[in-house]
């Protein structure tokens, strides 16, 4: 199953990415991660994309997206994934399809996160993420149990430098202008489910879990 979460910064489409691919046992996709993790690396991809994410703003769709096909690509993705940050633009949800439609595969859903301002603006505000493994905690949602190390892999916690204040005001404004249509694109093709994500993380993931399911039986039918 080929599932796409959509919601602006701080919609918690990782933590949910997360879990979700645990659950249905498929690799959870984060162009983000896998453009920080190039970054911390200092490969010529990363270093490329270091700057326009420390600015807030997107990197280019051609480098994204042949970044995002290479991983699609790799054997542990064949029968599916949990796409989380991809696509930001309708250019990149086209070349998507494309690319896909090429393999004769296809997106089975998009879920979309809908969160309010005030909620993104204070999750973005207070969240910490481990450098070992990725966990993500918040200084006041969910604290670590000790001060600045993960619960589960004792690694060292940090801010992510695009959750500093400009930057995640900077990053909304891209959703709104460039990601904020992809509902649009998807409710077209009738493949959007709207969920309401202000709320708890796992009333959230519930939700998402049956929808996974029904569409699964829906297929065998
Ligand atoms: P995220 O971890 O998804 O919040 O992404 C962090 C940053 O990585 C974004 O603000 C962008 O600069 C960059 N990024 C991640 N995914 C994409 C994408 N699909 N297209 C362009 N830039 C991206």
């Amino acid at each position: 199953m080929r599932i796409i979460l959509l919601g602006p910064p701080g919609a918690g489409k990782g933590t949910q990415a997360k879990t979700l691919a645990l659950e249905l046992r498929l690799p959870h996709i984060s162009t983000g991660d896998i453009l920080r993790k190039s970054a911390s690396l200092g490969t010529a991809l990363g270093l490329e994309a270091k700057d326009f994410m420390n600015k807030g703003v997107l990197v280019p769709d051609e480098l994204v997206t042949r970044m995002l096909m290479e991983r699609i690509d790799q054997p542990d993705a064949k029968s599916g994934f949990i796409l989380d940050g991809y696509p930001r633009t309708l250019a990149q949800a086209q070349a998507l399809d494309e690319k896909l439609k090429e393999r004769k595969l296809n997106i089975d859903f998009a879920v979309y996160l809908e969160t309010s301002e005030s909620v993104v603006i204070q999750r973005l505000g207070g969240r910490l993420v481990c450098s070992k493994c990725g966990a993500n905690f918040h200084l006041n949602n969910m604290p670590p149990k000790k001060e600045m190390i993960c619960d589960s892999c004792g690694g060292g916690l940090y801010q992510r430098s695009d959750d500093k204040e400009e930057t995640i005001s900077k990053r909304l404004q891209v959703y709104h202008s460039e990601s904020a249509p992809l509902v649009k694109y998807y409710q077209a093709q009738n493949i959007l489910y709207r969920l309401n994500a202000d709320g708890e993380p796992s009333i959230v993931l519930h939700q998402i879990i049956r929808m996974a399911k029904d569409h699964h039986d829906s297929l065998k039918v």
